[in-house]
């Protein structure tokens, strides 16, 4: 194996989501009586930022896609009011309501104030990013960092469940409703032509079983929809089209370990971060971020050792 098997890889981190304030807005919080609230978008920053020396040791060059609990878009949800309106209007809501009454209120969705949320914190915060990525840091991979839940319910109440998981996604499995869009259409072909599935899917299946050996959890298994396809030889790799997969110009691997709402998960995330290992529930575990954070490293080390070795043959 080269000493250096990263060396001159350009990596750039997407931590999912932005935690901090706004994860409540984002419905990435959740909170089970007055422990520490669980939210994705710190746990994500947190795996980012062990990954990053990591990575660095191991000779790649890492960027941030973003690095604080403060959203890259200028923009925030008041900045969408009147677009929103013109959504709800459009999607047959004549007259919607400005505010949503509350957290469980059904009629949420059909709210100026939730629709204007959700082009901030997803679509403008995410095609910022995609403009950081492709204009600014042009990596060869973007890994994008996300932990997986199943439904929790009320958050101030959540159910916490036995079932874990890992899956990995790359871009593809389009739906017809999405080719209508040009603009889709357009980053789907860009997409093609760049070629960048060559290597993203075989990456992903390096990745996975890395994951799946280190973090020992099952492939999740997607419901039966046309929106999510299985690739690759791993088995748990799936094609979705998300702004991100699609957005970014390069191999862009999403992991999406881990269910932050089953009960061991949930234990080791209130134990926080350590050294070593420690009994979390029975069993001897390294702290969740390390074990995330170990076996991505492990899975672009096994595929560039590999990848690069048969390009210098
Ligand atoms: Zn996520």
């Amino acid at each position: 194996m080269l000493e250096k098997p990263l060396s001159g890889l350009k990596v750039a981190l997407d931590p999912g989501h932005l935690g901090g304030n706004w994860a409540k807005m984002e419905e990435r919080w959740f909170q089970v009586g007055d422990t520490k609230p669980v939210q994705e978008g710190d746990l994500t920053l947190q795996v980012a930022r062990l990954l990053a020396p990591r990575l660095r040791q191991l000779g790649a060059k890492v960027s941030y896609v973003r690095n604080s609990d403060e959203p890259t878009t200028a923009k925030r949800p008041d900045d969408f009011r009147e677009l929103s309106k013109k959504i709800l209007i459009k999607n047959g809501v004549p007259q919607p309501r400005a505010e949503v009454l509350d957290s469980s209120d059904p009629a949420k969705e059909q709210t100026i104030r939730w629709q204007s949320e959700i082009l901030f914190y997803r679509y403008s915060e995410i095609r910022r990013r995609a403009v950081r990525v492709n204009f600014k840091l042009h990596p060869d991979l973007v890994l994008c960092l996300h932990l997986n839940a199943e439904g929790w319910g009320d958050p101030k109440n959540p159910t916490l469940t036995d079932t874990d998981h890992l899956h990995l996604l790359v871009n593809g499995s389009y739906l017809a409703e999405e080719m209508e869009f040009d603009d889709e259409r357009f980053e789907m072909i860009r997409r093609l032509l760049s070629r960048a599935f060559d290597e993203e899917l075989p990456l992903a299946d390096s990745v996975a079983l890395a994951m799946a050996r280190e973090t020992g959890l099952p492939p999740y298994q997607y419901p039966t929809t046309n929106s999510t396809t299985k690739v690759g030889t791993s088995g748990y790799v799936y094609a979705r089209n998300l702004l991100a997969t699609r957005l970014y110009r390069c191999p862009v691997v999403y992991c999406e370990p881990y269910v932050m709402n089953s009960k061991d998960v949930f234990a080791r995330i209130q134990v926080g971060d350590y050294e070593g290992t420690r009994n979390v529930n029975r069993v001897e575990h390294k702290s969740i971020f390390r074990e995330y954070a170990d076996s991505v490293v492990d899975g672009l080390v096994d595929y560039y050792s590999k990848a690069r070795c048969s390009r210098d043959r």
